[in-house]
């Protein structure tokens, strides 16, 4: 079997590296099983892309199609254009996509299209919130896939809804927790750990970069004075997404707390995740892996695709503005961490259970 492995943002390389691990192990066992990974291009920075490859060992892509930023409609058109080029020189019996992304939506069409069999890791997810691009995405590409591999019972019972045969869902965990657990002994403490005397548990991440909360340059002002002001005796580290940094300019802010650094590496971001007091986001990776690691995470959004991050992990959500979220913080603050679990099947062989599946059809 041949798979085109499609990844275009920074979630897509954390997804994709336990995945094309798994494949090299079956190709090792002498599986007659081959892959090609094409880079969509759509994050292209050093800190969002290749330090990922570098520090989880992705192998170099096969192929760039260095489509780069654009409006919704220009990149997904953009990627769509260049990856039939890549699909019609180079035959595949299975297109891969991971996630919700624009190169996941547009990859998965242009396959569909060449009547090439279409697999979605992370199907079935669902936030109702319609004004969300990634929501868009993983219906649309919901809609063609031949192959749903899902991370919970829920994300399985969304596609039943829409009419998907439930032999086609395969219920697998989670692979961002399988890249969680295979580099949990190498997670490192960032060159700033000394230098802002940071310690373990005197410190919040805070991370935005959802249309939602960034996008108006007032609000986003006004929502960062919250927070410095609400984590009143604790630093708060907050890696700067570019898309967030765009907004805010080069402007100086005299915030007391909040160190705003560099989007960080994968190693130095989950030692900084898993040594915090808590985290503040609006991410849905963070959601999962604090739900694994046990750290209290605020969620500042209205809506969520991962509602066992709630129901069984850390997850709180707050909305987007500051009322909620001091509400809930200063519950935890007086009450303290709640019991909280992990979700079935997160436990880092969610990979391997896909490429045992893919090698059965
Ligand atoms: N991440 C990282 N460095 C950072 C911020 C995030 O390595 O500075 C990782 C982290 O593992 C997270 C993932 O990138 O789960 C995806 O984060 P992002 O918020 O970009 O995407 P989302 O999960 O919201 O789609």
């Amino acid at each position: 079997m041949r798979i085109t492995i499609v990844a275009g943002a920074r979630p897509n390389f954390i997804k994709i590296a336990p995945i094309i691990k798994a494949i090299e192990k079956k190709q090792d066992n002498g599986a007659l099983v081959s892959y090609r990974l094409v880079h969509t291009g759509q994050h292209y920075d050093k800190n969002l892309s290749d330090t990922f490859f570098e520090e989880l060992n992705i192998p170099f892509p096969n192929a760039n199609l260095e489509v780069k930023s654009g409006s919704q409609a220009e990149q997904t058109a953009a990627i769509m254009i260049a990856f039939e080029k890549e699909l019609l020189n180079h035959p595949t019996d299975l297109v891969l996509v991971v996630g919700d992304v624009n190169s996941t939506m547009a990859c998965a069409i242009v396959a569909k299209k060449l009547n090439i069999k279409v697999c979605h890791v992370e199907a079935g997810i669902r936030s109702g919130d319609m004004t969300m691009p990634e929501e868009i995405n993983r219906i649309v590409t919901d809609s063609i896939t031949d192959y749903f591999f899902t991370t919970s019972i829920w994300a399985g019972e969304n596609l039943i809804k829409t009419g998907v045969d439930p032999l086609n869902i395969h219920f697998v965990g989670n692979v961002m927790i399988d890249t969680l657990y295979q580099n949990l002994d190498r997670i490192t403490p960032p060159s700033f750990w000394e230098e802002y005397k940071l310690e373990k548990e005197n410190y919040v991440i805070l991370t935005l970069h959802r249309p939602s909360n960034v996008d108006q340059e007032h609000e986003l002002v006004q929502l960062l004075k919250g927070i410095d002001a609400l984590v009143q005796d604790k630093k708060i580290v907050f890696p700067i997404h570019p898309r967030t940094k765009a907004i805010l300019g080069e402007s100086n802010f005299d915030f007391k707390n909040i160190i705003m650094v560099e989007p960080q590496g994968y190693l130095n971001f989950m030692y900084l995740i898993k040594n915090s007091f808590a985290v503040i986001s609006d991410s849905g990776g963070i959601s999962e892996e604090t739900t694994v690691l046990g750290i209290p995470c605020f969620t500042m959004r209205n809506s969520t695709e991962r509602p066992e991050t709630i129901s069984i992990g850390t997850n709180t959500l707050v909305g987007t503005s500051i009322i909620q979220l001091r509400k809930s913080y200063t519950e935890f603050i007086q009450n303290g961490i709640r019991k909280a679990g992990i979700p079935d099947l997160w436990d880092g062989c969610a990979s391997e259970r896909i490429i045992d599946l893919l090698l059965t059809k």
